[in-house]
């Protein structure tokens, strides 16, 4: 079915449904999503959402710690955004009826988390997002100016003379669909099903960023990915993420012989930042040759399963007491840093097309996330967005170096599975990165793109579109992590691994140029 509305929304995250909000008070709002309705990074968010509402804080202190997870990177300015603006809308959340945790005097209860100085989490229990998600999908449900429609696959965006008119989507039978509008953004999420482990859920395959970039938009910082340190690692059972917040309550990281081994390789022990904690992670099991393991069996035995109540269900389905039991724990990939490059009002460089929340790079998180900032900035430039797609278009100044990616000269290999490509970014473009590992990757990588990218091989259904976008990112990120020849943030390069600010104190964007 051909659509056409004011406004398209690619996503029903945070970003997307918050920004549809906003839009249906000066238009027809169609928000399609490629799965199930709530299926979403969102929908699985755990610790909580940061603001700084508690008396002991200000939206200086969080701008503060921010910045200092950034490493060097972040944005003042999109920073300044997101600590003074957060506030208000969570507290909206509150007020549409979001039932946050209280502490004994009623007030929201916040929770601490690794690398925030003070406790600023407001939190549902350990199911935040599935909280936010149902109070946004509420306020969504009842406005009649919002149409959603599930199971629909956005694969490309609709350009005339240079502008973004809307998009193309196929249904679930593979049928292309044409959607027409005067704004368009992409909330699509993030990419953590380009690596083979991702606390990610199936939806996560980077889509907005593939799409934005074959479009000619600029795409920057992709190197910088978010390893999670703590996810639940039991062969044949699915990958889940253990929050931070287990850590903030006093959950100790240890080896098998059960020693507490973070602070031999991080002076801040368990509570250091995520790319700090994963590394010593790594070591420590390189060093011992067996797992590393969480263990909360110091705490009190009911307030673990009552303040974790869907970590403590995740264990039980693999035979684990949390709050009793040594708990096997290895990183994984949990957040693009990058994205589609925009301004502070979600515009990018292609005029008409917006991007929010974990596919925009607004520059908030520079090299690495504070944690949970991120569903923070799905709100926040959610609205921000959506107020600017409400005004005629206006260029939007976006810093620093251009890359042009050259597609002439490539030469295409053989169809890869998406287990292939999943596993070689892992291994290659993961944790630890080698200019030989990055090499090897964007080469291959090349292959692969050019191969699909063939006229015939066709992205015509849902799982080759999914190929197609895996291979793409997975090939941004790679040529990324090989340029960046520094570490920084959720960046390491073992044969750099120092921060050179004289050199790399700086983003670069790729833009593609197809000739
Ligand atoms: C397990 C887990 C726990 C987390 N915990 C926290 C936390 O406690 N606090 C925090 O701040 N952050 C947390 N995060 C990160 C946070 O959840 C995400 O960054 C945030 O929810 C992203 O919101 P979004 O709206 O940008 O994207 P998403 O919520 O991922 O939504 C993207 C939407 O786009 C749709 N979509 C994608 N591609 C297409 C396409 N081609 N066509 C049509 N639709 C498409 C998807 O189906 C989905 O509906 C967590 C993430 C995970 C995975």
């Amino acid at each position: 079915m051909n659509l056409s509305g004011d406004f398209l929304v690619v996503g029903s995250g945070i970003a997307g449904l918050r920004a549809a909000i906003a839009l249906a008070s000066v238009g027809k709002v169609i928000v399609l999503t490629k799965a199930g309705l709530s299926e979403s990074n969102t929908g699985y968010a755990q610790g909580g959402i940061a603001a700084s509402i508690g008396k002991d804080d200000s939206p200086e202190l969080h701008a503060q710690d921010t910045l200092g997870a950034g490493d060097g990177l972040s944005d003042s300015d999109a920073v300044n955004v997101l600590v003074t603006e957060g506030p208000r809308y969570v507290k909206e959340l509150l007020e549409w009826g979001a039932a946050f945790d209280r502490d004994a005097e009623g007030k929201p209860a916040l929770g601490r988390e690794a690398a925030h100085s003070v406790r600023r989490v407001l939190h549902a229990t350990d199911a935040t997002g599935r909280e936010i998600s149902r109070v946004l999908w509420n306020q969504v449900s009842h406005n009649p100016r919002i149409q959603v429609m599930d199971d629909t696959l956005v694969t490309r965006l609709l350009v005339q003379d240079g502008q973004c008119r809307g998009g193309v989507y196929i249904d679930k039978s593979g049928q292309e669909h044409f959607v027409t509008v005067t704004a368009t953004l992409l909330a699509t999420g993030g990419a953590g099903q380009v690596f083979r482990e991702t606390t990610n859920p199936a939806v996560a395959t980077g889509d907005g960023v593939a799409i934005a970039f074959r479009a000619g938009a600029r795409v920057t910082g992709l190197e910088f990915v978010q390893f999670h340190p703590t996810v639940l690692n039991v062969p044949d059972y699915p990958r889940f993420l253990l929050s931070e917040a287990l850590r903030g309550e006093g959950a100790r990281l240890v080896n098998a012989s059960g020693e507490a081994f973070v602070q031999r390789y991080e002076s801040e022990g368990d509570l250091a930042s995520r790319d700090r904690v994963a590394r010593a992670m790594s070591r420590e099991a390189e060093r011992s040759g067996t797992s590393v393991y969480l263990t909360l069996a110091h705490l009190d035995y009911s307030f673990v399963h009552r303040r974790f109540p869907t970590i403590t269900k995740a264990c039980q389905q693999v035979g684990l007491d949390l709050a009793t039991d040594r708990i096997p724990v290895s990183p994984a990939a949990h957040y693009l840093m990058g994205g589609v490059q925009t301004d502070l009002h979600g515009r990018t460089a292609l005029p008409g097309l917006y991007a929010a929340g974990e596919v925009a790079c607004t520059g908030v998180h520079g090299a690495n996330r504070l944690a949970s900032n991120s569903l923070l900035e799905g709100l926040v430039f959610g609205v921000r967005s959506a107020v600017a797609m409400a005004q005629p278009w206006q260029t939007p100044s976006l810093s620093g170096d251009v890359d042009s990616f050259e597609m002439r000269n490539l030469q295409a290999g053989t169809l890869p599975t998406e287990v292939e490509v999943k596993d070689m970014m892992w291994r290659k473009v993961g944790l630890v990165r080698m200019q030989s590992g990055l090499r090897a990757a964007v080469q291959q990588l090349e292959q692969w793109w050019m191969r699909l990218e063939q006229p015939g091989t066709g992205a015509s259904s849902q799982e080759s579109m999914r190929l197609l976008n895996v291979v793409t990112v997975g090939l941004l990120i790679a040529r990324a992590a090989l340029r960046r020849e520094e570490s920084r943030g959720g960046h390491f390069r073992e044969d750099f691994p120092q921060r050179d600010d004289i050199l790399w104190q700086r983003n670069v964007s790729d833009v593609l140029i197809d000739s």
